[in-house]
């Protein structure tokens, strides 16, 4: 399973060198590519990328708003997300149902709720391909139920909008908005997984991304994890051996 991040901002622009384009995934095997979210910073690069198909985790514009009503490819996405999109014109929208594996040739990709926002209902995906099970949440406030979704996998990539959770809020009961770094290496740590990658990076980060870099190696460490921000355009190689304790990185990371 190889693992490339398209992009690694969070909504907020205009983002920082390593962290310009908004958060989007490719994870490709031998016999099938897909794509996880197309933000507007993507719209022209669908055709480009030619996913064999777009999953989307979100609503929101940085994660949905880069798809025009014909997309090059088929589209999958939960309920609220579906219902968005065909109300922008998109006609052709498959339904991803909540705690149901979609395969895709080699690959399956398990939709759960998480918790991030009331308007725009966010689901996270666990990947799998052979030995291999990789947890995406690039916006998530909280696990919810997918508490459960996590472990035995390899690698969590997550939400790195900030460190602290001080975008938390709450709304009607729910938490919304985004979970601190710190929140999500416990999460990793309680659930048995020790490589964890942040995407959807924030202005803190890109405000000394250096810096940055070291706290977060430094909070890893001390949970017994290994922790990063990913970069725009870094591929992640995760092969297909049950002995192997870490992914492998191409490009390195901050
Ligand atoms: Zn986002
Ligand atoms: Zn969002």
């Amino acid at each position: 399973m190889i693992l490339t991040f398209i992009g690694t901002r969070s909504s907020d622009p205009p983002g920082c060198e390593g962290h310009l384009l908004q958060s989007c995934l490719t994870v490709e095997t031998d016999q099938v590519r897909l794509q996880i979210d197309c933000g507007e910073d993507h719209a022209h690069r669908l055709a480009q990328l030619a996913p064999d198909i777009l999953l989307l985790t979100h609503g929101h514009d940085d994660h949905a708003g880069g798809l025009h009503p014909d997309p090059p490819c088929p589209v999958w996405a939960g309920e609220p997300t579906r219902n968005l999109l065909l109300q922008r014109g998109l006609t052709q929208v498959g339904l991803l149902h909540l705690g149901q594996p979609l395969v895709l040739k080699d690959l399956t990709v398990l939709p759960f709720e998480v918790e991030h926002s009331l308007r725009a209902p966010a689901i996270g995906f666990r990947i799998e391909a052979g030995s291999r099970a990789v947890i995406y949440l690039p916006d998530v406030a909280a696990l919810g139920d997918g508490d459960s979704m996590l472990p035995g996998a390899d690698l969590y990539i997550g939400d790195g909008t900030c460190f602290d959770s001080s975008l938390v809020r709450v709304e009607q009961g729910h938490p919304c908005g985004h979970a601190g770094i710190i929140s999500q290496l416990a999460w990793s740590a309680r659930t048995g997984i020790r490589q964890v990658i942040f995407s959807h990076c924030g202005p803190e980060i890109c405000a000394d991304r250096d810096r940055a870099g070291r706290t977060l190696a430094g909070l890893a460490a001390r949970l017994g994890l290994h922790a990063a921000f990913a970069l725009d355009g870094q591929t992640v190689n995760l092969p297909d051996r049950a002995d192997r304790a870490r992914p492998d990185s191409r490009t390195g990371s901050n």
